[in-house]
């Protein structure tokens, strides 16, 4: 038995004590502790070759960067961002702390926007559309783009889920006008709170650097109404340190992976997720979906069971965005004639996905939900 330490669904990448001292020394030694210091400055550099991005702003979290992001562009007051609920309330809240309205729309089978929904929702007050590439699946970028440029809107996404993803070998940040990126702890890479902006637009690269720091462009002048959205140097140096883990974290996913997939393919009612062949994956989440008819269960009472032997995943993303009180009196625009999202809200659990999963563990899952088929059956 494995000893009784809950199993969570993250937990976070951490570099070695020695090494973070080390860094710790020196920046205690230079007493430069933030403010685009050199660490900071490193990491920009190492993470816009990392993403393939060319450039990236580093910011002291992911929910800041993506207040910065839908600032940017000077959106008319009360304008519509056409979004998915089916993600963190971080995305829905920078959007109405913007000043503008966030327009729920469906999402396709694989968690992202829909875009025949999108086109749906588009109204004359409709700005941007702010997408988001859930558990590391790309939204469908060609359809979001084509839409973009019909109606002349503004595409914004939400990577927090998508370090590394790529598509036929493009970073996933060069996609659109402008991506966020999360360093949350919860995220497979990590600087314990951080994240980036990635944006294929020079000519936006001034004002993200302002609106991080006050809008202050030298001692004597503010030239915008800015935040402070600065990574510090402890936060840096964690970053470039995991940065040199990411690589072998993701190859245990991978292989974790593959054992779960092996895992489900057994269990009837239980699908897992579909990666499309030219997508690079992110490896942060291990969604399963359960269908209750076909399996004899529901997610909530696989939710249950696991629990019950210690096992906490979560039901990302139950409850969606119009489920919470500041959004529960807005719709969802749907394409469909059942939305998507309910269905996939009632059937998605998210499974403790990190290196720390052991077979063990992976036996105590498999047998909890086979037992669950079992005792189902012969009720
Ligand atoms: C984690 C997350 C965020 C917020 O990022 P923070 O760095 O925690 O502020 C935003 N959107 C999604 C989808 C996330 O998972």
């Amino acid at each position: 038995m494995p000893d009784n330490k809950p199993l969570l669904v993250t937990s976070p990448l951490l570099p070695s004590l020695q090494d973070l001292s080390v860094c710790l020394s020196d920046i205690w030694k230079s007493k430069w502790v933030t403010n685009h210091g050199q660490y900071h400055n490193r990491l920009e550099e190492t993470l816009g070759s990392y993403l393939k991005t060319d450039n990236c702003f580093v910011f002291n979290n992911g929910t800041i960067a993506l207040l910065v992001a839908l600032k940017l562009f000077d959106f008319k007051l009360n304008s519509e961002v056409i979004t998915t609920p089916f993600t963190f309330a971080a995305t829905a809240h920078s959007i109405a702390w913007n000043q503008l309205t966030p327009v729920f729309v469906d999402v396709k089978q694989d968690g992202t926007i829909c875009p025949k929904s999108i086109e749906k929702a588009i109204t004359d007050k409709t700005c941007a559309i702010l997408g988001v590439h859930v558990y590391g699946t790309p939204c469908d970028v060609e359809a979001i783009n084509k839409i973009a440029v019909k109606y002349d809107l503004v595409t914004i996404y939400d990577a927090a889920h998508a370090f590394g993803t790529e598509i036929d070998g493009v970073g996933i940040g060069c996609f659109g006008d402008i991506t966020m990126f999360s360093f949350h702890a919860t995220k497979l890479f990590n600087t314990i709170e951080g994240g980036c902006l990635t944006t294929p637009h020079t000519d936006l690269h001034k004002k993200i650097y302002l609106l991080r720091n006050f809008g202050i462009s030298d001692e004597a002048s503010v030239l915008e109404i800015g935040i402070n959205g600065k990574m510090n140097e402890i936060q840096a140096a964690v970053g470039l340190l995991n940065l040199d883990l990411v690589a072998e974290e993701k190859k245990k996913r991978h292989t974790l992976r593959e054992k779960y997939n092996h895992i489900f393919s057994a269990i009837k009612g239980v699908s897992v997720q579909q990666l499309p062949e030219n997508v690079t994956y992110s490896e942060q989440y291990y969604p399963v979906f359960i269908d209750k008819e076909k399996a004899g269960f529901s997610r909530d009472q696989m939710y249950d069971q696991l629990k019950q032997k210690n096992i906490y995943t979560r039901k990302y993303f139950t409850p969606i965005c119009t489920d919470f009180v500041p959004f529960k009196d807005y719709q969802i625009v749907t394409n469909h004639s059942n939305a998507v999202i309910d269905s996939l809200k009632s059937q998605v659990l998210c499974l403790p996905f990190h290196s720390d999963v052991t077979d063990v563990h992976l036996h105590i899952i498999r047998d909890s939900v086979t037992n669950m088929t079992y005792l189902l059956a012969n009720k």
